[in-house]
Order: C-alpha cells, then sequence, then structure tokens
C-alpha cells in the first residue's frame, strides 16, 4: 500500500472526468450486424409503408375529384345525407368514393380544419345531392 501514487486533479480536470465516464457510461453497444439489418430493415419497411399511406390517399383525392357522386344511368345521387351532431352541420357521404361534401367553408380552429382536410366543402354541390337524396326517397 505504501507505494500506491496519489493524483492530484484540480476542479476542472475532474469534472472533465467526471462527464467523459458519464458519457462513456451513456453509450449504446454497438448494434451487432444482424441487429444493424434488422434495424434497416424496420426503417425500410417504415418508409415504404408511409410511402403506401401517401400513395393511397393521393389516389383516393383523384378517384373523389372525378367522381360526379351520381349514378350514370339515371342521374340519382350516391350520397347519402348524414345528420349533424353537436358541433358538426349536416354533410352527404358518397357510397361511390366516400367523399364528405358539406356545405360552407371549412373549419376556422385549425385543428378541426387539419382533421377535415380531405373534406369536399362546397355549399352548391352539398345542396345538389341534398335536393337528390330527398328526391329518391319520395319515389
Ligand atoms: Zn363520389
Amino acid at each position: 500500500m505504501s507505494d500506491q501514487k496519489t493524483v492530484t486533479l484540480t476542479m476542472d480536470q475532474l469534472q472533465a472526468l467526471a462527464k467523459s465516464f458519464g458519457e462513456e457510461f451513456r453509450k449504446k453497444p454497438e448494434p451487432t450486424e444482424s441487429e444493424q439489418a434488422q434495424i434497416e430493415n424496420d426503417l425500410r419497411m417504415r418508409r415504404d409503408r408511409g410511402e403506401q399511406e401517401l400513395q393511397k390517399i393521393a389516389n383516393k383525392k383523384l378517384v373523389q375529384s372525378i367522381c360526379t357522386h351520381t349514378r350514370i344511368e339515371n342521374g340519382t345521387t350516391r350520397t347519402v345525407h348524414i345528420y349533424g351532431s353537436n358541433n358538426l352541420d349536416d354533410y352527404m357521404i358518397c357510397q361511390e368514393c366516400n367523399a364528405f361534401i358539406h356545405a360552407g367553408g371549412p373549419p376556422a380552429d385549425p385543428v378541426m380544419a387539419k382533421e377535415f382536410e380531405n373534406h369536399i366543402f362546397d355549399t352548391r354541390l352539398f345542396n345538389l345531392h341534398y335536393k337528390l337524396s330527398q328526391a329518391r326517397t319520395t319515389f
């Protein structure tokens, strides 16, 4: 025990040493080759799934943009009238393209506006299909 050496450190050196130990302990172990392959595979799958979802949304928008929401053979509407609830006015749903058609403009609240960003806000279109849907029930 008598040959034990003593080291004198300044407070700054001690803090730097403690910090580097801390960083070393916080480091995650390097992933193995198979773990790395799994990580890259997961990332690729997640990216592919995201791209597929974006493609699905784009396709749905395209279908909705070319849908007349009416039956070509007799001009009747393919929409169904949905009664509004507490904070939502009435709207129409097209059974062909699943478009939500509202009268008036999109909600002013930014959160609600984001939620309704794929809905159609067109009073003339809403009124037309509302009228057609009411006419259908009288036959
Ligand atoms: Zn439609």
